[in-house]
Order: structure tokens, then sequence, then C-alpha cells
């Protein structure tokens, strides 16, 4: 019996339902799989099932990455290193199909490194991952409401979301306090063109450090209050950080690059 460690966010997926619809969210025959955090290998051995070409995983605890290479042998190749220390796009010259149960803690992390490091092509073709609902909410959530910020402006800018299921805490071993969602993440074959996207983390960061202040402030500290900006983009600095839609976060990042360039 592995005891699980808290520290690593270690709740196993054991409901044989939900991991079935998992690896039915897209096709797993002759893909390249990459999984995040496979833990006890329950998710791998339905991948398995469903004859992938190649599946790597990446594993930080190191008892379960060797208990992996045990069970699994020849039919994985198992990494045991920290998902964040990773560059995924120095593993494989071929796309990837990645499936992720994430850890909590790291969850909305790993998201926003894979977006913002994203070059010209994508290295994924889809993203099958795991969050705590709380998160998944503020991932979907559109402007105009209260879970609307960073993490969805970032995320729409360059995927597709799609919310698969929401998941109880009873699915797990041991389960854990919240409610998880499965969200499906496929690359958009056009974004706005942003030339650094820490410009567009850097730009949100400042609007939404005060939520529920008028966008005068963060306005004037990014654009020294350029009254052209304001009018071209339509915006009203009465407004509240959450007002404005992903798109008008976009503009306002290709504004502030050229501002710099
Ligand atoms: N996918 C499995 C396990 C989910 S629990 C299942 O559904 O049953 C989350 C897993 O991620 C654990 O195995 C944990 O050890 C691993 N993990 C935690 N932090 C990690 C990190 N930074 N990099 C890689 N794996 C990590």
């Amino acid at each position: 019996m592995i005891k699980a460690k808290k520290s690593l966010g270690q709740n196993f997926l054991i409901d044989k339902n939900i991991l079935e619809k998992i690896i039915n969210v897209t096709q797993i025959e002759k893909k390249n799989i990459l999984e995040i955090g496979p833990g006890t290998g329950n998710l791998t051995n339905y991948i398995l099932k469903k004859n992938p070409k190649k599946v790597i995983v990446i594993e930080k605890d190191k008892i379960l990455a060797e208990k992996l290479e045990q069970n699994f042998r020849d039919e994985i190749i198992v990494i045991n290193k920290d998902i964040l220390e990773i560059d995924e796009t120095s593993l494989l010259k071929e796309k990837f199909t990645v499936f992720g149960n994430l850890p909590y803690n790291i969850s909305t992390e790993i998201l926003s490194k894979w977006i913002v490091n994203l070059k010209d092509s994508f290295w994924f073709d889809h993203l099958i991952l795991m969050f705590q609902k709380e998160v998944a909410d503020r991932i979907i959530s559109k402007f105009n409401t209260s879970t609307y910020g960073r993490l969805s402006i970032l995320t729409n800018w360059k995927l597709k979301i799609d919310k698969i299921c929401d998941i109880k805490p009873d699915s797990f071993s041991p389960k854990p306090k919240v409610e998880s969602s499965l969200l499906l993440l496929s690359p958009k074959n056009k974004s706005f063109t942003i030339k650094d996207p820490k410009n567009l983390e850097k730009v949100t960061r400042i609007f939404f450090s005060h939520r529920r202040k008028m966008l005068k402030k963060p306005f004037n500290e990014l654009f020294n209050g350029d009254q052209k900006i304001l009018e071209k983009l339509k915006i009203d600095l009465s407004l509240r950080p959450q007002n404005l839609d992903y798109e008008t976060y976009y503009q306002l990042t290709s504004e502030y690059e050229n501002l710099r360039s």
C-alpha cells in the first residue's frame, strides 16, 4: 500500500467510469502521449489499452517513478523529474497529446508556463487536464463575471477550452476536499499577435492587482494616461478590470509593446 504524499498533491483517481471518460476525450491510438504526474499508473493503464504510439510520463516522486518503471517496463518511458523543470519541446520531435491529473498546488503555474513559453508552433495537439473545479471555473470564465481574470485571459489567447465534466471527491483516494473538473484545451488556429507573452502577463497583473478599483490607476501606470489609446480601444476608465473582454487585453498588450519598441 502506497501512502499518499500531501505535499505532492497525491489524490489517485480510482473511479473506473471517470478513467474511461478521460481516455475517450480524444484519440489515443497511434498518438504520442505525455502524462504528467501518473502516480500509481491508474490512468496510464487505461491509456496503454488504447494503443498509443509512445508514452512518456513525468513523475516527481522517486518511489512512484521506480514503481512505474517496474510495473510498465518497456511500455512507457518514465522521467523522474519536476514538470516545472522540464522543457517539453525537447522530449520529442513530434506532437504530444497531454494528460494530467495535476497536483492542485501547481496546476495554474504549469498551464501558465506552457502558454507563455509557446513558440510559433504548438508542441501538443490537445491537453486533457484535471483542475480543482474553482480553478477550472476561472479558466473558463468570460468578462463581466467575478471569476474572470488573468488565467482566463491568458488561456483564451492561445487555446480553445472545453469542459468535459465535473468530478466528485469520491472518485479519488485519498479524497480531496474539493470538486475537480476535467478540461480539454486545444490550440487555436489563429490568435492575436503579441511579441512577448510576458507582456500579457504583466499587463493583466497590473490591471487585476485591484479587482474592485477603477481602471484609471493601472491604465495610467502602464500608459501614462495616453488618451489616443483610450479612444482607439474605446475604454471607459471608470469601469473595473473584469469589464474588459479578452480582446481588449490583447490589444492593450500590443499597445504596451508598441510604446516600448
Ligand atoms: N494521475 C494519477 C495521480 C494524480 S496525483 C491519478 O490520477 O491517479 C498527482 C501526481 O502528480 C502524484 O503522483 C504526484 O507525485 C505528482 N506530482 C506532484 N508534483 C509534481 C511535479 N512538480 N512534477 C511531476 N509530478 C508531480
